[in-house]
């Protein structure tokens, strides 16, 4: 997979790993290569970009990673719809970006991006926020790939909120006024992206979803039967108190566990490059699939 990989000790449960991060072909505020030079000075021993929906920052990341010495294995966050409008992120990891079927699909997966952004930016109108279109599109990066982030940092800006997760909790999250449904890909669909571009499939941030336990148990059991093999232990879009019941969850359905800090900014994310702790003991890490 990487010729790095191969000085690393992929069974150890304490490894530096940082799976789950984001760059300016997303929704993240750093370059490919910048992201993999601040993993370096950090610590990180193991490093993944893995964009929303997006594959084009994997050259430059694995290029600048190599530079760096630093083991790497490509990534993506898929978005996913599940049930009655709930979105899911699921992370692929250690994929084979020239994979068509995946790359396709994504192109398409990404091509409702911008009327699902006009369609905010109408709801946000309505409550007194304008030009957030045009706001949003100024902080993105990649034009395939305008985020409820980037209509965040706008309304940052213009003053309306002190940072965007007051942004979120106000205007931009499920049932507040800026929110619109949209429709992603099937829950199968991604995972079969994934595999067929021979990665792992992880669950993301598992209790960032606002699902009741009911629904959290019955999503465990419906990845699994549909061949997701990972969940996110440890993520920066947790709190610490969440680590060890993820913990027996991964345990209870015989999941690998996966580390990611979710990392989009020095100044946004809650957890920088990194900084996350160990995997709790008597997991099996993701990286030992990692051969
Ligand atoms: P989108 O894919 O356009 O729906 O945007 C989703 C992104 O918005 C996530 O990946 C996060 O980066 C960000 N996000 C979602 N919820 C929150 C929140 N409550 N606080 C801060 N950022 C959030
Ligand atoms: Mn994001
Ligand atoms: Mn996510
Ligand atoms: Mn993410």
């Amino acid at each position: 997979m990487n010729a790095m990989l191969d000085q690393l000790d992929l069974g150890r449960r304490d490894l530096n790993a940082d799976l789950h991060a984001h760059s300016l072909f997303s929704d993240g505020l750093l370059s490919p290569r910048a992201v993999m030079e601040r993993a370096r000075e950090r610590g990180v021993e193991l490093m993944a970009l893995t964009d929303h929906d997006e594959l084009a920052g994997l050259s430059e990341a694995r290029a600048a990673a190599a530079a760096l010495e630093l083991p790497f294995v490509a990534g993506v966050e898929i978005s996913v719809s599940w049930e009655n409008d709930q979105t899911l992120h699921i992370v692929g990891l250690g994929i084979d970006p020239d994979y068509a079927v995946l790359d396709v699909g994504l192109a398409h997966l990404r091509s409702g991006r911008d009327a699902r952004a006009h369609r905010i930016a109408d709801e946000l109108a309505k409550v007194g926020i304008h030009g957030a279109y045009e706001g949003a599109l100024r902080h993105v990066s990649n034009p395939s790939l305008v985020s409820r982030s980037h209509f965040a940092r706008y309304i940052v800006e213009s003053g309306h909120a002190p940072d965007t997760k007051a942004v979120f909790d106000r205007w931009l999250a499920k049932d507040k006024p800026g929110y619109v449904s949209h429709e992603w890909v099937a829950l199968q669909t991604a995972i079969d992206w994934i595999h067929g571009a021979g990665g792992v499939a992880v669950l993301a941030h598992p209790k960032r979803y606002r699902i009741t336990h009911h629904q959290l148990h019955r999503l465990y059991a419906e990845f699994r039967e549909r061949g997701g093999e990972a969940i996110e232990v440890l993520s920066g879009s947790h709190g610490p108190d969440e680590v060890q019941a993820l913990a027996q969850h991964a345990r209870e359905y015989g999941f690998l566990a996966s580390r990611g800090s979710d990392f989009h900014g020095p100044l946004e994310s809650r957890v920088d490059l990194g900084g996350l702790p160990a995997l709790p003991a008597g997991l099996t890490p993701v990286w030992s699939r990692f051969i």
